[in-house]
C-alpha cells in the first residue's frame, strides 16, 4: 500500500506548544496520572467565567444565528470593532475595514496566505508566539526572526530588526503585549519601528489579542493609531479579555494606508468568502464584550486574581535556585530562564519531559517560541493560587535535584 504523507507545503512548518510533549502527556493520563498542565492560555478550564451578559447575549441570538453571515462578519460586530479602534484614535476606518474570524488563529493564516509569495520575507520577534512563524512558513513565505532582548525588559532590538531587513522583506510582527515575554511595549519604542517600516516599506501587522491584560499601571498602545502614511493590520479577539477562547471569535482590522494596499485587500475579501464567514453564534458575543462592563479589569488590579496570581508565579519561580524570570506586565505567561550550565542543560524540550515524567507537570520548552538562545520555559499562571503554589512548588523541587545526563 502506498503510503500517505503530509504536504511539502508542511516541511519546516512548526507549532510545537502542542507537539509531542502533549502527545507523552496525554499518554500518562491515560494510565491514570494526573497531569497540571500549565501549558496552554486557555483561560476557562481554570475556573475564569465568561461574562454573563456574552453568554446571555450569544444565547438570546442562537435562533436567528442559523445561517451565514456576510464572509467578513455581522454587522454589528464589526461596528462595535471599528467604534472600539476609533477610541484608540486610530483615523480613517469604516465597517468594511473590520474581518471577524474564528479566532485570531484563522485571521493569522489568512493574513499571511493572501499577502506572500514565495521568498517574501517577514520579521517575526523571537521568542514569537509560534502560530507566526509557522503561518509564514506555510504561506511560503520566509520567517526571519529578530531579537527581543531580556535585558531590556524583552523589547524587541531595534539594531537587530534593521540588520534583517533585506530587499524581500514584506512585514514586520510585533506581539504586544508579549506571549510569551509578557512584555508591553512603550509609546517610544513603538515609534523606532513605525520610523523602520517607513523608511524600509514594511507592512505593520500587531497582534494586540492581549491588550486589556495589564499589570502594574502598564499602558497599552495600539501601533496603528500612531501613523496614517503606513498599512497597519491589527488583530485581537475575545479569547484572553473575555475568556471565552472556546467561541474563536476574533477579528482584524486593516488601517492605515489603505490606497497601496487595495490589491491585498481584495485578496482578503477572497479568503474570507472562500470560508463562508466565521461562527455567526458567537460573532453576536463581540458587540456585547466590547460595549459591556469590562470585567477583566477586576481581575488585573491589585487584589484582582489575575495578579495575585502573576504575583506568586513570579515571585516563586524567581526564589527557586538556578532560575529567573523578568516580572510579565501583561498577559498570563512567565518566560523563565534556567541556568542550562548549572543543570548541565543541552536540550530544553527534554527538561520539560523530564518535570513531565517526574514532577506531572507541563509546560512549553522555550525553543518551542523559536527562541534558541540558552534554556527557557513558559509556565501559564491561570490555576488557583493553591494550585499555582503547588506546581511551582513540584517545579522548584524538581531543580533541587536535576542534572541532565
Ligand atoms: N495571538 C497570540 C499572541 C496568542 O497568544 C494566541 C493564543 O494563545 C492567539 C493569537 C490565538 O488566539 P485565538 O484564540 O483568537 O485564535
Amino acid at each position: 500500500m502506498k503510503l500517505i504523507s503530509k504536504s511539502n507545503k508542511l516541511e519546516g512548518v512548526c507549532y510545537d506548544i502542542r507537539g509531542p510533549i502533549l502527545d507523552a502527556a496525554r499518554k500518562m493520563e491515560d494510565e491514570g496520572h494526573r497531569i497540571l498542565k500549565l501549558n496552554i492560555g486557555n483561560p476557562a478550564p481554570f475556573g475564569f467565567a465568561a461574562p454573563e451578559d456574552i453568554l446571555k447575549d450569544v444565547i438570546h441570538n442562537l435562533p436567528t444565528a442559523q445561517g451565514y453571515s456576510d464572509a467578513s462578519g455581522i454587522y454589528a460586530a464589526r461596528v462595535a470593532v471599528m467604534q472600539y479602534y476609533q477610541q484608540q484614535n486610530i483615523k480613517n476606518i469604516s465597517v468594511d475595514d473590520v474581518f471577524i474570524g474564528n479566532g485570531v488563529s484563522e485571521l493569522i493564516v489568512m493574513a499571511m496566505q493572501a499577502l506572500l509569495n514565495n521568498g517574501d520575507e517577514v520579521l517575526i520577534p523571537s521568542p514569537d508566539y509560534p502560530l507566526w512563524t509557522a503561518a509564514v512558513s506555510l504561506s511560503s513565505g520566509t520567517p526571519v526572526h529578530y531579537k527581543c532582548d531580556e535585558q531590556s525588559d524583552w523589547f524587541p532590538d531595534i539594531d537587530d530588526i534593521r540588520s534583517k531587513v533585506s530587499s524581500n522583506t514584506k512585514a514586520i510582527v510585533l506581539i504586544n503585549p508579549n506571549n510569551p515575554t509578557g512584555a508591553v511595549y512603550s509609546r517610544e519604542l513603538l515609534q523606532q519601528i513605525i520610523e523602520l517600516a517607513r523608511e524600509f516599506n514594511l507592512v505593520v501587522f500587531s497582534d494586540e489579542i492581549y491588550d486589556k491584560i495589564l499589570y502594574d499601571g502598564a499602558k497599552h498602545t495600539c501601533i496603528a493609531s500612531m501613523a496614517d502614511d503606513l498599512f497597519f493590520i491589527t488583530l485581537s479577539g475575545l479569547s484572553k479579555n473575555y475568556r471565552i477562547a472556546g467561541f474563536r471569535a476574533g477579528w482584524l482590522l486593516v488601517s492605515g494606508n489603505k490606497l497601496i494596499a487595495r490589491n491585498y485587500i481584495d485578496g482578503l475579501n477572497m479568503l474570507a468568502s472562500m470560508r463562508m464567514c466565521a461562527n455567526v453564534p458567537c460573532q453576536h458575543a463581540i458587540q456585547t464584550a466590547l460595549g459591556g462592563y469590562q470585567s477583566i479589569n477586576d481581575l488585573i488590579v491589585d487584589g484582582g486574581r489575575l495578579k495575585i496570581q502573576r504575583d506568586i508565579a513570579s515571585k516563586m519561580l524567581n526564589d527557586i535556585d538556578g532560575i529567573s524570570c523578568v516580572v510579565p506586565k501583561g498577559a498570563m505567561y512567565c518566560f523563565v530562564k534556567v541556568d542550562a550550565e548549572k543543570f548541565n542543560i543541552t536540550n530544553d524540550e527534554q527538561m520539560i519531559l523530564d518535570l513531565l515524567t517526574k514532577e506531572k507537570i507541563l509546560l512549553v520548552h522555550g525553543k518551542a517560541f523559536n527562541f534558541t538562545e540558552g534554556c527557557y520555559f513558559r509556565l501559564v499562571f491561570l490555576p488557583h493560587k493553591d494550585e499555582l503554589e503547588m506546581a511551582i512548588k513540584r517545579i522548584g523541587n524538581f531543580f533541587s535535584y536535576y542534572k541532565q545526563v
